[in-house]
């Protein structure tokens, strides 16, 4: 694949709130395959289904970290973070654990060149379903945790520049009228395919 194209800031996909996946089939992985191969493509550490016109309650995450010692809790056991990682969430839903938010500057696939500060919960517990099906909890913070509250806003026709400042959002005005202009479409190229 030497480049894809995901809906872009303007795209009617991204202002809708998507419905729960309830078959778990060969075309859910299928599915699954596809945004994980996009994201890579894309230099993303999130994305959400409806960013890719499946409307559906699908995200996948991988941050991409360098190996650290931070951890998360899943389905009570306390393992690395490196180890949940490409996560599948279909169907997510969370509670923050305690009312701490942390404001952090975010971006996203589909509004290329803003940037943003969001406050977000420091600390959430997920529930979600596998792409089997199967049902898991996940307690985790900071990035993971910024990243899932983004992507489960996705899933709700939410994007961040909804949740940023007024100041920033005039700073980015211009560029979010430009982006409207283009149409709804972004395109990302892969730099290593060389066929
Ligand atoms: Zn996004």
């Amino acid at each position: 694949m030497s480049s894809v194209q995901i809906c872009a800031y303007g795209s009617p996909a991204l202002r809708k709130k998507v419905v729960r996946v309830e078959q778990f089939d060969k075309r859910l992985q299928e599915q699954v395959d596809r945004m994980l191969q996009v994201m890579y493509i894309a230099k993303g550490i999130g994305l959400a289904a409806p960013q890719m016109e499946e409307m559906q309650q699908v995200i996948v995450i991988d941050l991409q970290m360098e190996p650290n010692s931070e951890m998360v809790a899943l389905d009570r056991k306390i393992i690395p973070l490196q180890l949940v990682q490409p996560l599948v969430l279909v169907n997510p839903s969370f509670d923050p654990v305690n009312d701490i938010l942390i404001l952090g500057e975010e971006g996203c696939l589909s509004i290329p060149d803003v940037h943003g500060h969001v406050n977000r919960y420091l600390k959430i517990f997920v529930k979600y379903q596998d792409v089997e099906g199967t049902p898991h909890e996940l307690t985790c913070e900071r990035l993971l945790a910024r990243c899932i509250q983004h992507e489960v806003d996705h899933l709700n026709g939410i994007l961040f520049v909804d949740r940023i400042s007024k100041t920033e959002r005039k700073e980015n005005a211009a560029t979010l009228k430009a982006l409207k202009a283009r149409g709804g479409i972004v395109k990302y190229e892969n730099p290593s395919f060389t066929a």
